[in-house]
């Protein structure tokens, strides 16, 4: 691939509708299905039916009915992550983040399986599943993360399911954490345990650490908000930073301080949000379930609600499928997303290394669609067109009435060039009229 363009969404609800039911885009697909020769019967195996595979799936029978697809998930439904940390401070249910398969089956002609996928006879073409096995022309694989719980000494899977929740992968988990919010006591300390890179969706901590301490004002005023982090910047970090500092009262860090004090607002004494760069010893060394502490390289935080976002790989079955190399995630031809591993799999979403693109729901869902072509083309025996990607992000840095973003950030970047275009801004209606700066980001 010689350039990619991206630029960087946040994503909503709409990303789920496209994916698993209505179809914005759908005269783009159709214009394109005309242009394509039809290849009767191929079987298309789709394992993952989260961003990535259910698009994958409903492109690949918008570009091509005749096709063959089931599209494989070990969840009778999809608990959408993005927008998740809403239901951390009730501004959606369970419910809400819920999306059903039924119009992928209903509406599109993808026959829908529910089975746990736990490996690959590639010389068979055959998938094989805890409930059966499924033989493909093409396979497309879309699983997501694997959480790494013990990845931080102290914290492990049992843990995040009953005592300190990660809620990466939206579910009881996120419910869980919701629950601890609203039982924290009076001026109690909620701690949020930032990952390392790479992982999902790069400006999500932030966005999370935001809307609690927007919570927090209004029903625990004396709650402190600590981040703690491996790092010291994130995607969309100038923007968040000064919509933290405008919203909460936020003092701007000392190394952002050239490029934001012309746009910041006075830092307010009564700030309750706290961010601990890996300079400033954010790093974290252990979890202390039955102390509720994080010890970190600058000392041990006491804490009454801990959220930890563990380091993250390609989930377990992309393993399993011997799809990933030695850093965990997945290998592919950037051009069609099919594997540098085995031939006729692709690799969708955040289980792949897709260099500049991050791993969000907004590049998994690019990525499947135009993978559904360049199956379809190649089926066809037609020579597969270069992609042009794109990707924009919005992180929230508060719940407004209106649902307007306060913190946001575009950038296109080109993989081939060494320098990077500044962010072009999007609306920003909640902040003052003070022009903000131009944002440039990097991919998780
Ligand atoms: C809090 C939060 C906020 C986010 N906000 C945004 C946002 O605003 N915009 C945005 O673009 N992105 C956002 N994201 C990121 C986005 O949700 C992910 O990047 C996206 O879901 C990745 O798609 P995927 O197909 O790779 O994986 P997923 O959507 O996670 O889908 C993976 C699917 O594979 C299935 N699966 C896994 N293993 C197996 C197996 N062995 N057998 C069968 N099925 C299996 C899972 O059940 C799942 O349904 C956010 C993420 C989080 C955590």
């Amino acid at each position: 691939m010689k350039a990619i363009n991206i630029q960087r969404r946040r994503l909503m609800t709409s990303l789920a509708l496209s994916a698993l039911a209505a179809a914005p885009g759908a005269s783009w697909a159709q214009t394109a299905a005309k242009a394509l020769a039809p290849a009767r019967g191929a079987r298309i195996v789709v394992v993952g039916a989260g961003v990535g595979g259910a698009t994958a799936a409903k492109y690949l029978k918008l570009f091509n009915k005749n096709l063959d697809v089931t599209l494989i998930d070990r969840n009778p439904n999809f608990i959408r992550h993005y927008g998740s940390s809403e239901l951390i401070t009730g501004a959606v249910t369970m419910e809400d983040l819920t999306v059903s398969y039924d119009a992928l089956s209903d509406r599109y002609g993808v026959r829908v399986v529910r089975d746990t996928i736990v490996g690959l006879d590639a010389d068979r073409r055959t998938v094989i599943g805890e409930k059966g096995r499924y033989a493909y022309d093409k396979l497309i694989v879309s699983p997501g993360i694997e959480l790494l719980y013990e990845g931080i000494p102290g914290y492990s899977a049992e843990l995040a399911a009953t005592k300190i929740p990660s809620g990466w992968i939206a579910g009881p988990q996120t419910q869980l954490l919701a629950d601890q919010l609203k039982a924290m006591p009076q001026g109690g300390t909620f701690c949020l345990v930032a990952p390392p890179n790479p992982y999902r969706c790069p400006p999500g901590p932030y966005e999370r650490a935001a809307l609690v301490t927007e919570w927090c004002a209004k029903h625990n005023p004396t709650a402190k908000i600590i981040v703690t982090d491996p790092k010291n910047n994130f995607v969309t970090d100038e923007t968040m930073l000064l919509g933290w500092n405008r919203l909460y009262g936020f003092s701007i860090p000392a190394d952002y301080k050239a490029r934001l004090d012309k746009y910041a607002s006075p830092a307010r004494p009564d700030c309750r949000l706290e961010w601990v760069q890996e300079k400033q010893g954010g790093r974290p060394l252990a979890i202390d379930a039955s102390a509720m502490t994080v010890t970190t390289e600058a000392g041990v935080i006491k804490a009454d609600v801990i959220n930890v976002i563990p380091p993250m790989r390609a989930a377990n079955v992309a393993l399993a499928m011997g799809l990933a190399d030695k850093t965990g995630f997945c290998p592919i031809d950037r051009r069609t997303f099919e594997s540098t591993i085995i031939p006729d799999v692709y690799v969708l979403g955040d289980a792949s290394i897709a260099d500049a693109m991050p791993k969000s729901g907004f590049s998994a869902n690019t990525q499947a669609k135009t993978t559904a072509r360049a199956i379809v083309e190649e089926l066809a025996g037609r020579e597969i067109t270069e992609p042009v990607w794109s990707n924009t992000c919005y992180a929230r840095a508060r719940t407004t009435a209106s649902s307007s973003p306060t913190s946001s950030a575009s950038w296109t970047e080109r993989s081939a060039a060494p320098t990077r275009a500044p962010a072009t801004s999007t609306s920003r209606p909640s902040l003052p009229s003070r022009p903000l700066p131009p944002s440039t980001c990097t991919a998780g």
